[in-house]
């Protein structure tokens, strides 16, 4: 078969061929060096042969995370305008480094960011935006805008300098990335200062807001609150307005991770959720999630444009030059230098559905999570995660007398090959996760999960 043709029939009929196979592969990475063995790139062979391998191994090796009934991380089906979009980017090889080298896909890149920022409820000509690698780059980018911000001589003198330590404020619910980014930029895991919970898992504003003042009291310099809407482990949603309120009498930035959450802002049903989200200093919201387009597609946005120019700030003589007033060069206001287009595939996306096609889709995911609550309340499941959003998280009176393990459910299921769920811990208790991450995932499709739960709790 010729390449395109192998390629185009691989992107219009995948969506429909995922449902009829196996979710999960069974293979060992020995099985797969075998494959790869003969490739040892010393005779050079056609395109059309080597795809047709690719493709094979492609199918049988992954987890399908497009599969309808994947229900597990923030995964999601993608539009066809996204692959569209990936397959522009790479045919013209677009780089966006410099506004100048690349002005359409630079303007498009910022026409959606605006559009979002003011989804958010910001005024898009008073903040800044811009896409990333994923949720991590944009957390990455929310801590050194909010260290510049407060301490304008770390851009040179390094944290070496600061007579306080700052802090970042967290819960043990919030994205794991924040970890990495404390030793990127040099503040270290201990200046990650975890605030007690509520009961049902979100930030406590007035247990965080004791512990800020005994912070200060005890040398630390508290510089971020960072809030989850839509947490990775449950959905949760931590109370924004309440934290808005502490971050402001603390004098303290504060950070809405929304990675997946942030699109609910798309409907005007969900939304009501998110409220709050305004107030912060900076926003992470990545599209890669649930706006259902290919990896890796994040979003960084801040209210605070100078502190951010000032954290990536660059002068070199290599580049090209500025444009103008009007225009920023991403290599020189943003973590990444070479910079790939990854907001044409967000736009092609959100020109093809619009805002109310888009709020359809991410709609029908809550009903379907919520279709899926019901149905486990009603076979006598119990949830233990309250979240608007399609995570749920349960358990079974089973488990819970520990006659059965959490493992050996998901051991049955995986087993079986007809659905993909999670486990997580909440709290100190192991329970089952499931999430609705695709826009395909139907009333049949939450069925079956019930049922494969079923047998595999009756299985001994
Ligand atoms: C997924 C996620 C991240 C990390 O985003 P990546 O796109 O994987 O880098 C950060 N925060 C939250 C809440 C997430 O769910």
């Amino acid at each position: 078969m010729d390449v395109w043709d192998n390629i185009l029939d691989t992107v219009r009929t995948f969506p429909q061929r995922v449902r009829d196979l196996p979710v999960q592969p069974q293979v060992t990475p020995q099985q797969l060096r075998s494959v790869l063995a003969p490739y040892d790139f010393e005779v050079p062979r056609p395109l059309g042969a080597v795809v047709e391998d690719v493709n094979r191994w492609l199918t049988e090796w992954t987890v399908h995370v497009t599969h309808p009934r994947y229900f597990g991380l923030f995964n999601p089906s993608v539009r066809e305008a996204g692959v569209v979009g990936e397959v522009l980017a790479a045919r013209y090889n677009l780089q966006l480094a410099a506004w100048s080298h690349a002005p359409a896909a630079n303007e498009i890149e910022r026409h959606v960011l605006r559009h979002f920022t003011a989804l958010i409820g910001w005024n898009p000509d008073a903040s800044m935006s811009n896409f990333t690698s994923g949720g991590a780059e944009a957390n990455l980018s929310a801590v050194l805008g909010a260290l510049t911000r407060r301490f304008p001589e770390v851009a040179e003198r390094g944290l070496g300098g600061l007579s306080k330590r700052p802090a970042i404020y967290l819960s043990g619910e919030s994205h794991h990335s924040f970890v990495k980014v404390a030793r990127q930029v040099g503040l270290g895991t201990d200046a990650l200062r975890y605030a007690p919970f509520t009961k049902g898992w979100t930030l406590d504003p007035a247990a965080l807001e004791r512990l800020l003042e005994h912070d200060r009291a005890a040398g630390w310099e508290p510089l971020m609150i960072v809030a989850t809407a839509g947490t990775t482990g449950a959905g949760l949603i931590d109370p924004l307005p309440d934290l808005a309120d502490v971050a402001k009498r603390a004098g303290v930035w504060l950070h809405v991770d929304a990675a997946w959450g942030g699109s609910a802002l798309l409907s005007p049903r969900l939304r009501t959720h998110l409220a709050g989200i305004e107030r912060a200093d900076s926003a992470t919201w990545d599209a890669h999630k649930w706006l259902s387009v290919p990896m890796g597609a994040g979003m960084f946005f801040c209210r605070h444009p100078e502190a951010v120019k000032q954290a990536f700030a660059v002068v070199t003589s290599y580049m090209p030059p500025e444009t103008g007033e009007e225009t920023l060069d991403p290599y020189a206001t943003t973590a990444q230098w070479s910079r790939r287009a990854i907001g044409l595939k967000v736009f092609l996306a959100l020109a093809e559905l619009g805002t109310a096609g888009y709020a359809e889709l991410i709609e029908h995911q809550a009903v379907m999570g919520q279709l899926l609550r019901e149905g486990l309340v009603a076979r006598g499941w119990q949830v233990v995660n309250a979240s608007p959003l399609p995570v749920v998280c349960f358990t079974y009176s089973d488990l819970r007398a520990g006659r059965k393990t959490v493992a050996e459910i998901l051991a049955t299921v995986y087993r079986r090959n007809r659905v993909w769920l999670s486990g997580v811990k909440l709290g100190e208790e192991q329970v089952l996760r499931a999430c609705v991450t695709s826009y395909h995932t139907d009333a049949a499709d939450i069925a079956c999960l019930l049922d494969e739960l079923h047998i595999a709790l009756s299985a001994v």
